[in-house]
């Protein structure tokens, strides 16, 4: 899945090319993964590109840096901006965004705090379905992965930091390996996590589950919006420890994310997930959030930010 290079990128608050967007290779980052990053889609609504809860994502963008004492001096406002200016400036309309902020140069001693300056950037890409179109579609096959979902005892997995994505590469390498699309983790305690980069939800009897924040996920937001949807359409939603083998009884399984957005899982470690098609609740839910991007569904809680044109100076360098 490659990366189709747009014109700029927004660095340290100026708009850069994109070619130009390099570091050095004695970075901190690029020996011990020392960066924290975000990941946001803008659609193509009938108002207009639109970044979607782009506020929420920036305040865990700030949320990860703080658990990690990035001492970064960018306000919440100013990163607003950088992310509309990459829609805007790249005229994309259907993207994914990536904001980044990671120790640079300065030391290479464990240590980056007050050594390694703070570098921060904003890229955005036209970037396809994650799991696959067909998979959104027709739901996916997936497995449990091996390897343990690291916890919060070792790695603070609140923090959306670069380092934490070595797990989450064994994870999904293992699975793609083996045959599958993505992995889904258990933590120490043998109790279901999240997929390698989504949360899980999974459904039996007409009730949602899907597992606490101490079950070692990161606090998704599409999560977050799967949730408020199913409030809405008076569906149940437990969060609780859920054990594996609930995966292979339930009626309906579903991840979530940014990248991956609502896709159904058809079967796990060659187990069918009720009839190997996309459940009713599944659909429903899908129906509901591509609404958001579509104008069918009402934008109740203010999660659509359209972009406009903040005069940005593009600097070139
Ligand atoms: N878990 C992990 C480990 C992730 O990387 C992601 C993607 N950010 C998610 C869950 C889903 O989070 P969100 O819905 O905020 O994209």
């Amino acid at each position: 899945m490659g990366i189709k290079p747009t014109q700029f990128i927004w660095r340290n608050g100026k708009l850069i090319s994109w070619k130009d967007a390099t570091l050095h290779v004695m970075s901190h980052v690029v020996h011990y993964g020392s960066s924290v990053f975000e990941g946001l889609r803008a659609y193509d609504t009938p108002q207009g590109p639109t970044i979607f809860r782009l506020d929420d994502h920036l305040r865990r963008l700030m949320d990860s840096a703080k658990i990690y004492r990035m001492d970064h001096g960018r306000s919440i406002s100013e990163l607003r901006d950088a992310c509309h200016a990459v829609i805007w400036e790249n005229r994309l309309t259907n993207a994914y965004i990536r904001p980044l902020m990671f120790f640079g140069e300065g030391a290479l001693g464990l240590n980056p705090l007050g050594k390694c300056q703070v570098e921060c950037f904003v890229a955005a890409f036209e970037w396809a379905p994650y799991l696959g179109a067909e998979g959104l579609e027709n739901g996916i096959d997936v497995c449990v992965s091996s390897w343990n979902r690291t916890t919060s005892a070792s790695i603070p997995v609140l923090s959306k930091a670069g380092g934490h994505y070595l797990n989450a590469q064994l994870i999904v390498t293992e699975a793609q390996r083996h045959g599958y699309v993505e992995g889904i983790s258990v933590g120490a305690d043998g109790t279901i996590s999240e997929g390698s980069g989504e949360n899980l939800f999974l459904v039996r009897d007409g009730i949602i589950y899907t597992p606490p924040l101490a079950s070692s996920i990161l606090s998704g937001i599409t999560r977050d919006t799967v949730c408020r949807i199913a409030e809405q359409l008076e569906i149940r939603v437990i969060e609780q420890k859920l054990p594996r083998e609930m995966l292979y009884i339930a009626d309906e399984v579903f991840f979530t994310g940014t990248a991956a957005e609502v896709t159904p899982i058809r079967s796990v470690d060659q187990l069918p997930v009720g009839d190997r098609k996309p459940g009713p609740i599944t659909k429903r839910i899908q129906q509901e959030f591509f609404g958001l991007f579509n104008g069918t569904t009402e934008d109740r809680y203010g999660w659509l930010d359209r972009v406009e044109s903040k005069q940005q100076q593009v600097h070139l360098s």
